[in-house]
């Protein structure tokens, strides 16, 4: 269930991916949610400079580690534009977050970018449950998803 605390974290979420394409990155941008509902760390995809690891989930799952306490993390909750990949979904679990919320869903993604020709990653598409099967995952939502497809349109050049 989205309420509309959650559609704004997660339209920060599609803004901070429009910053990352506007500076020649991939559209992908994600917030942590403390329990008492501050946006204590934000950040967007950073593989532009050659490292594909430098995903904001991934960047995420690290910050909690160092700075929250396991108590904290668990009761924490993840807001990205875009469902997490596998290695994000792994730190996701490994660090001990909580709930998440995506916009858009790797299935969404993959269907979209296949559309735009782009040629698929190396990596399976797999979603969240997959990798954390308990992990308690919200998305995607519609109306925000439309915008992130748009964003990949514009960063692939389509129509
Ligand atoms: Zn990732």
């Amino acid at each position: 269930m989205v309420d509309e605390t959650d559609l704004a974290h997660l339209q920060r979420c599609v803004e901070l991916a429009a910053e990352a394409l506007e500076s020649g990155d991939e559209p992908f941008g994600s917030v942590l949610v403390t329990a008492d509902g501050a946006r204590a760390f934000e950040d967007h995809n950073h593989v532009a400079g050659g490292d594909h690891t430098q995903h904001p989930e991934l960047a995420i799952a690290r910050w909690a580690a160092e700075h929250l306490t396991a108590e904290q993390r668990a009761a924490a909750t993840v807001y990205t534009s875009g469902e997490h990949c596998p290695m994000c979904a792994a730190a996701h679990g490994w660090a001990g977050l909580g709930r998440i919320v995506y916009a858009s869903s790797s299935e969404q993604l993959t269907a979209w970018l296949t559309e735009l020709g782009v040629p698929p990653s190396r990596v399976q598409p797999l979603p969240i449950g997959e990798i954390v099967p308990d992990a308690l995952i919200d998305g995607p939502v519609p109306e925000l998803a439309e915008q992130v497809r748009a964003l990949h349109v514009r960063r692939h050049g389509g129509a």
